[in-house]
């Protein structure tokens, strides 16, 4: 997978980029990032790269010209690969959004907005995709771009240590995961349930299922209407609305 990312601000990218399983990725050529200052395509003396608004009103507005000349540039004209914009107007990322970008593209063009975001033309002819990473306003693009990068990287076969590593995450499965345990077995006093050191491996699998299923039924049962249940996990599910004044 390759990323093709724009921006005023390439240098806020590189540590992350440079840490643990992004890195890694990258070292093995799994993924790659590609980081284009935008202000390298300005031809101005100033090499400015925003203006002020028309119809007045405070803040900037980035300019077409070197956000365009900057695609174009890598990418040709039409762009060869999908190009997203990042912003707060866009379509939601969640893990479905991941696992589309991951499945169906080896090639990825990221635009960072900075200011008031970026001039309207952009969005209407240059951009074929909007995204935004949730329902609040960050002061750039780049963190956005950074968690989609993230979230995407990691669903490229290879990228994590273990091949199965994202099957059960929390909304891959359409659940919540099941909770975690690691050495020591007791630590403060607070024990490992007892089944996790079984050694019985379906008990165990059982026991996750519905540890899952309980936690998102706790905290977020919006998702249990979307996700697959076996006739086994309903019972379970109607097990807990049952006792629900106990739990
Ligand atoms: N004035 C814009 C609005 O209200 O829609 C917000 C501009 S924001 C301060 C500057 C840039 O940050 C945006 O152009 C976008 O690239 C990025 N950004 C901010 N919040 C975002 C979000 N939730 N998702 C994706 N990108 C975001």
């Amino acid at each position: 997978m390759i990323f093709e990312i724009f921006t005023l601000f390439p240098e806020v990218f590189e540590p992350y980029l440079q840490t643990s399983i992004l890195q890694r990725a990258s070292l093995r050529d799994l993924v790659n990032v590609n980081l284009h200052n935008i202000r390298d395509w300005t031809y101005d003396k100033h090499h400015i790269t925003d203006d002020e608004p028309y119809g007045g009103g405070g803040g900037m507005v980035m300019k077409p010209e070197p956000v365009f000349a900057a695609v174009e540039g890598v990418l040709g004209d039409p762009p060869c690969c999908p190009v997203i914009l990042l912003t707060p107007q866009g379509r939601p990322f969640n893990q479905k959004t991941a696992f589309e970008l991951a499945q169906n593209h080896s090639r990825l063009a990221l635009i960072c907005g900075r200011y008031e975001g970026v001039d309207e033309r952009i969005r209407q002819h240059l951009a074929t995709d909007e995204i935004s990473i949730g329902d609040y306003v960050l002061t750039g693009g780049e963190l956005a771009a950074m968690i989609l990068v993230d979230a995407v990287a990691r669903l490229i076969p290879g990228v994590l240590g273990d091949p199965d590593g994202a099957i059960d995450d929390s909304f891959a499965s359409g659940l919540l995961e099941y909770p975690h345990y690691t050495r020591p077995a007791e630590f403060r006093g607070w024990g490992v349930p007892e089944i996790l050191l079984s050694g019985d491996h379906a008990r165990i699998a059982r026991w996750r299922r519905e540890q899952a299923i309980l936690r998102t039924w706790q905290r977020r049962p919006d998702l249990l209407a979307n996700a697959p249940l076996s006739e086994q996990d309903r019972r379970f599910l109607k097990s807990l609305e049952e006792n629900n004044d106990k739990l």
